[in-house]
């Protein structure tokens, strides 16, 4: 069998804020939310450092949880946390998926009932900056023709599980969105405040996202 997850031997870690024992399973993460008092706390010289007000994700019946193991498109994965953005209009969030058979990780990006798989992308050269950026016009970049079909001043609303990257809760998080130009595939940058972050991702259909239902045995 395959190794599952990587894991690290670390010393064991507490909630700074409650104190309760967190485990982090991933070699990769930098913050994890307790799941007592929903504290953010980034990882620092081995040890959690409590970061931004304590925030706890309103629950929208969505299909997904922190911790859910099942499968997309028939890959087996498991969902490690999720990071909620809030912009004026309202708010989405990017679930964080661990491949069984892949060593990176990717967002499972939840819109009100739409989905779509995205992965960090390295990029080759400079993105576009946010101000000049306009909906409606697409850009060279990095190889490809970036067309902008959104973009919004937003920030973190907050986070749950482990995650492979440390933002805190209120940050700001301005995003464009867009499409690849000549190809099925959807690009979004993510201006957060430790810098720009580039995606590529792909619609998936509900259907394909099977989610073995929560085991309330204890
Ligand atoms: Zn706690």
């Amino acid at each position: 069998m395959a190794q599952k997850f990587q894991t690290m031997s670390m010393p064991e870690l507490h909630c700074p804020s409650c104190g309760a024992p967190l485990k982090l399973a991933y070699r990769f993460s930098q913050m994890v939310v307790c799941g007592f008092c929903d504290q953010t706390s980034h990882l620092e010289n081995n040890g959690l450092v409590a970061k931004g007000e304590k925030q706890k994700l309103s629950d929208y019946g969505s299909k997904l949880y922190t911790g859910a193991d099942g499968k997309i498109l028939n890959r087996s994965m498991r969902v490690l946390g999720r990071l909620r953005y809030e912009y004026p209009d309202g708010f989405w969030d990017e679930w964080c998926i661990k491949f069984d058979d892949d060593d990176n990780f990717f967002w499972l990006q939840e819109d009100e009932g739409d989905y779509a798989l995205f992965a960090e992308e390295q990029v080759s050269e400079n993105l576009p900056a946010f101000e000049k950026a306009q909906v409606g016009v697409s850009y060279p970049f990095n190889g490809i023709n970036f067309f902008v079909s959104e973009k919004n001043r937003g920030w973190i609303a907050g986070g749950e599980g482990e995650l492979p990257h440390r933002v805190t809760p209120g940050e700001k998080a301005d995003f464009i969105d867009g499409f690849i130009v000549g190809q099925q595939r959807q690009a979004a940058f993510e201006l957060l405040s430790s810098g720009t972050q580039y995606f590529t991702g792909d619609v998936i259909q509900p259907e394909n996202i099977d989610i073995k239902s929560k085991d309330y045995g204890f």
